[in-house]
C-alpha cells in the first residue's frame, strides 16, 4: 500500500445504512480535518494535467474541486443540483445508487474547447460523473478526464465512462 493509499483510507469513516438502509457511506471528513492529507490529496486529484477548468459536482466534490482549481492555476466551474445556479443553465437527470437527481451547469461557463477536468469524492455507480461530463460536452467545452478520491469498484461506475480517463486516488 502506498503512503497516498494508506493516508486516504486510515480517514475515510464507513457509516453503514446512510442515508437510507444498505448504504455504506464513505464519509470524507476525517480526511478534510487532516491538513496533511487534505493537501496530498488535492496535489493528487490535481495530478500533472493541463487544464482551462476545473469542474466541481455539488456538494462534496466542491470541497476537493476548488483547491485543486487553485493548485491546477485553472478556473472552478460548479455542477449543481437543479436550482440552484442563477443564470441560464443546461441539466441533465441520472440514476443515483440511491434516488434519482437532475444536475446543471451554466450554460456559458466554458470557452469553446475549452479542456476540463472533473472532480468529485466518490465515484459509485457512475450516473453522477458520467450525467457531468454529458453536462461539460453539451456546454463545449473537452473533459480531459474525471478524477475522484475513491472508487467504489464494485459498483462498476468505470464501466459507463467509456470514452473518458478516470483517475482514482483509491479503489475499495
Ligand atoms: P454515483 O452517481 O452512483 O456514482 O454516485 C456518486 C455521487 O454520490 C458522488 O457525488 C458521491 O458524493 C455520492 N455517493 C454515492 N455513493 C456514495 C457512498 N457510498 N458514500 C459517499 N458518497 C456517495
Amino acid at each position: 500500500m502506498t503512503d497516498l493509499t494508506s493516508l486516504i483510507l486510515d480517514r475515510i469513516r464507513d457509516v453503514p445504512d446512510y442515508p437510507q438502509p444498505g448504504v455504506l457511506f464513505k464519509d470524507i471528513t476525517p480526511l478534510l480535518a487532516d491538513p496533511v492529507a487534505f493537501a496530498a490529496v488535492v496535489d493528487a486529484l490535481a495530478g500533472t494535467y493541463r487544464v482551462d477548468k476545473i469542474v466541481g459536482i455539488e456538494a462534496r466534490g466542491f470541497i476537493l474541486a476548488a483547491p485543486v482549481a487553485h493548485r491546477a492555476g485553472a478556473g472552478f466551474v460548479p455542477v449543481r443540483k437543479k436550482g440552484k445556479l442563477p443564470s441560464e443553465t443546461l441539466e441533465a437527470s441520472y440514476d443515483l445508487e440511491y434516488g434519482s437527481a437532475t444536475i446543471e451547469v451554466h450554460r456559458d461557463a466554458f470557452h469553446p474547447g475549452e479542456r476540463v477536468l472533473i472532480v468529485d469524492d466518490v465515484l459509485a455507480t457512475g450516473g453522477t460523473a458520467q450525467a457531468a461530463v454529458e453536462l461539460v460536452r453539451r456546454a463545449g467545452a473537452d473533459v480531459v478526464a474525471i478524477a475522484v478520491l475513491m472508487e467504489l469498484g464494485f459498483l462498476k461506475g468505470r464501466d459507463r465512462l467509456v470514452d473518458v480517463e478516470v483517475h482514482s486516488l483509491v479503489v475499495v
